[in-house]
């Protein structure tokens, strides 16, 4: 049997940064992916010219820490930045509304009434929430309006999070918004005091990809020197022992099993759950809870002639009361470079998600003919796309509905009971790239202090202000 201090079981991007972040700290540590190919949901493609991606295509960071992985991956020439363009557009009475990003500019909109700006303008005398659990909706309609709920939030929770805003746990899905109310009492003033005290990095905000698309990050993470990565294992059971744990993968040549001091579970909630089975049947109850959307994601290529619509922005959001069947368009080719060949556009919708899960399980030809309906009225398409792809995920994104945060320290407070044990996995902390990247520094982190390391990853002094974290 073999032995390691560290094992990590998924080759995500949760598990592949948590794994590179301990090799830089000089721990042992070896991953198991069940697959042939490392990256898990993040794979980018090349298709008659047209760069897509089956999930993560944008990564909008504003912590160092990220900063710093690409900087020691040597990723900062393969980095394509986000167009300056920061027009943002939603769907309002059937049409595309261009989204106010400025206080002056919501101010003078027509977007919004009257009633809407002068609750803005008067957030800060709304009192503190008094409910242990608030769903987003609810939050967000007793600070800012119904008419924001609407047209801004629940467009944003289910085109970017696949989720609904009736369900989704506002302290969960907007930890940093209901954080500056319970320390300010108020987001806007919370947002003004960071703002002067310059703790929020604004400067330091970058959004971008990758020239070769998101997969160039997971696949330098996976050639990391000092990580043993072995494809085509698959877990499949994990039992505690007196020093560590031990884990057994089934490989095209048999069973391979191994002795760790730590093992990280980065694999989806129900795969962790049944390894969980036969350890702690609460915690694998509580795992098994967790529900996922299903998306449906479909690319388009047209020639730039095809189209009325200048795309002179990152694309649209819908909100749930417009007519149309899906929740939202990516201009892809105007966000990045190199995403579709000359004078030709690359275009993602995102179908399904918590909204409409049924969708994802419709033929292709019903999807393609309701969205190109859709896009259509919208854009002011003519003829085909000469370019079609869709991909589809029955585990999309982890909802975080109900008291999720609650759920979530519950599952934290009995992992206590087993050292060693760690979950870093997108069904905790947040789904985004940023925080799977952050999540996999911390737990690197809390690893190397029990190893008893003093070495850290990142400095404390190094980190940020609440806004950012
Ligand atoms: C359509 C879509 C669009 C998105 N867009 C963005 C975006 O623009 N920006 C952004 O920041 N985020 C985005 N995200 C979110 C982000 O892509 C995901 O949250 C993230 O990639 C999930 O990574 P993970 O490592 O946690 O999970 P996964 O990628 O699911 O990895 C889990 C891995 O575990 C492996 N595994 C499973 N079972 C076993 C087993 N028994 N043994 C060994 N290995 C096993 C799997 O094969 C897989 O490789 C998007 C997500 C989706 C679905």
């Amino acid at each position: 049997m073999n032995d390691t201090e560290v094992l990590i079981i998924g080759g995500g991007i949760s598990g592949l940064s948590t794994a590179s972040w301990l090799a830089q700290l000089g721990i042992e540590v070896e991953l198991w992916e069940a697959n042939s190919r490392t990256g898990g949901k993040i794979r980018s493609r090349k298709d008659n010219g047209y760069l897509t991606e089956q999930a993560a295509g944008i990564l909008m960071n504003f912590r160092p820490q990220i900063d710093h992985l690409i900087d020691s991956l040597d990723l900062n020439e393969s980095k394509s930045p986000r167009s300056k363009t920061l027009r943002r557009h939603i769907i309002h009475q059937g049409a595309l509304t261009e989204m106010p990003m400025t206080i002056p500019g919501i101010m003078t909109s027509s977007l919004w009434s009257r009633q809407t700006k002068l609750h803005l303008a008067t957030e800060c005398l709304i009192p503190r929430r008094k409910k242990a659990h608030e769903s987003v909706s609810e939050f967000i309609e007793r600070r800012f309006g119904r008419e924001i709920l609407e047209k801004a939030i629940d467009p944003f929770i289910a085109g970017t999070l696949a989720s609904d805003p009736n369900q989704a746990d506002a302290a969960a899905v907007l930890p940093r918004l209901t954080a500056l109310e319970s320390r300010y009492g108020s987001i806007t003033v919370g947002i003004l005091i960071h703002k002067i005290l310059k703790r929020r990095r604004v400067n330091n905000a970058d959004t971008f990809s990758f020239k070769n698309g998101m997969q160039t990050l997971t696949d330098a993470l996976s050639d990391s020197p000092n990580i043993d990565i072995r494809r085509n294992h698959k877990a499949v059971t994990i039992e505690k022992t007196k020093t560590g744990w031990c884990a057994t993968a089934t490989t095209f040549s048999g069973e391979r099993t191994i002795r760790c001091k730590h093992l990280v579970l980065s694999t989806p909630a129900d795969i962790s759950a049944a390894l969980m089975a036969t350890i702690d049947k609460t915690i694998s109850d509580q795992l098994k809870s967790i529900e996922y959307a299903p998306l449906a994601i479909v690319h388009y290529g047209f020639d730039q002639s095809q189209i009325k619509h200048p795309l002179n922005g990152s694309g649209f959001l819908i909100p749930g009361g417009e007519k149309y069947a899906f929740n939202g368009n990516l201009w892809m080719s105007t966000l990045f470079n190199h995403r579709a060949p000359d004078g030709k556009v690359l275009m993602t919708s995102y179908m399904g998600g918590a909204r409409r899960s049924e969708q994802v399980g419709w033929r292709d030809e019903k999807l393609h003919q309701t969205l190109q309906q859709n896009l259509k009225q919208l854009l002011g398409i003519k003829g085909e796309a000469e370019y079609q792809r869709i991909d589809r995920h029955q585990q999309g994104l982890p909802l975080y509905h109900g008291a999720y945060q609650k759920k979530m320290e519950q599952l934290k407070k009995g992992l206590e009971s087993w050292q060693g044990l760690h979950l870093a996995a997108n069904y905790l902390g947040g789904v985004s790239v940023r925080e799977r990247i952050f999540q996999g520094l911390q737990t690197a982190d809390r690893i190397s202090l029990t190893l008893g390391s003093q070495k850290k990853v990142y400095l404390p002094e190094q980190q940020e202000g609440l806004l950012s974290t």
